[in-house]
C-alpha cells in the first residue's frame, strides 16, 4: 500500500538514534515515514515527494536547519516541526519566525510527538468540501494579492511567497474583516493551535515583516492598545 502524501513524514535528522526512535513513534500510529540525514537529501526528495510533515532537527551535517526553513517554506505549505537540542528562546522564536509551525526540545517524550503532528496535520487539512470553495478566492489589498487555498502571497513588486498554515489563517481573518477592531481572540479563530501558536503577536510581527515597509511604523496591522489589532486598507475579494 503505499503511502499517502498527507501522511508521510520527512525526519531530518543526522543522529541515527534519535532518528530511529521518531520514526518508530511515528510508525507505530500508522504513518509513512522517511529519513534524510543531511539538509541536501532533504531539499532533492522534496522536488519529487512533498510530505504532509516535516520533522526538522536544526544542528545537520551540511547546513544548520534554519537555514534551509526559509528554503522550504518560501516554496511549500506543508507543516514545519523542530525538534532540536536546543533551548533557548531565540531560537525558538527564530525558528517560529522563519516559518516553523512548532518546535520540540530534545529529549522528549514519544506522546508529546505524537500530539504535536497531529495537531499540526490538522492544521494543514482542505477545508471540508463545499461546491462555493471550489473556486480559488482571491484578496487583493495595499498592491497585495493573496489566493486562499495555496496560500500565494505576492507583493505589489511581482514576488510570491507561500504563507505556512498559522500566518495564512491570521491574514484571512484580518483580510476578512478590514478597519474593524480585532481581538486576539477573534484572530485566534478557535482554532487548534499548538502552544507556541497561541502567541498571535508573535505571528503578527511575523506577518509585518512580509507586508510593512517599517514593522516599527505599521500602516497595514495596527495595533489597537488593549484591545487587539485593526487590519488599515481596503480589501477586494474576487
Ligand atoms: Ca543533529
Amino acid at each position: 500500500m503505499t503511502t499517502k502524501s498527507k501522511d508521510l513524514i520527512h525526519v531530518v535528522e543526522d543522529d541515527l538514534a534519535i532518528a530511529r526512535l521518531i520514526g518508530q513513534t511515528l510508525e507505530k500510529f500508522g504513518y509513512g515515514v522517511e529519513f534524510f540525514s543531511t539538509g541536501a537529501e532533504f531539499l532533492r526528495r522534496l522536488k519529487s515527494a512533498p510530505p504532509g510533515l516535516c520533522i526538522l532537527d536544526l544542528g545537520l551535517p551540511d547546513m544548520d536547519g534554519m537555514e534551509l526553513l526559509p528554503h522550504v517554506r518560501a516554496r511549500h505549505a506543508f507543516g514545519l516541526l523542530i525538534v532540536t537540542g536546543r533551548s533557548d528562546t531565540h531560537d525558538r522564536v527564530l525558528g517560529l519566525e522563519l516559518g516553523a509551525d512548532d518546535y520540540m526540545v530534545k529529549p522528549f517524550e514519544p506522546r508529546e510527538l505524537i500530539a504535536r503532528v497531529r495537531s499540526i496535520l490538522r492544521r494543514y487539512q482542505p477545508a471540508p468540501a463545499n461546491p462555493a470553495a471550489d473556486a480559488v478566492r482571491v484578496a487583493e489589498f495595499a498592491g497585495w494579492r493573496f489566493e486562499l487555498g495555496s496560500n500565494a502571497l505576492t507583493s505589489p513588486d511581482g514576488r510570491t511567497e507561500t504563507l505556512g498554515m498559522a500566518e495564512a489563517q491570521l491574514l484571512c481573518a484580518l483580510l476578512e474583516r478590514p478597519n474593524q477592531i480585532l481581538t486576539r481572540d477573534q484572530l485566534l479563530g478557535g482554532r487548534d493551535v499548538a502552544a507556541l501558536d497561541r502567541s498571535i503577536d508573535l505571528r503578527v510581527s511575523r506577518l509585518r515583516k512580509r507586508l510593512e515597509e517599517n514593522p516599527v511604523h505599521a500602516r497595514l496591522i495596527k495595533t489597537v492598545y488593549g484591545a487587539g489589532y485593526l487590519f488599515s486598507a481596503s480589501v477586494s475579494w474576487s
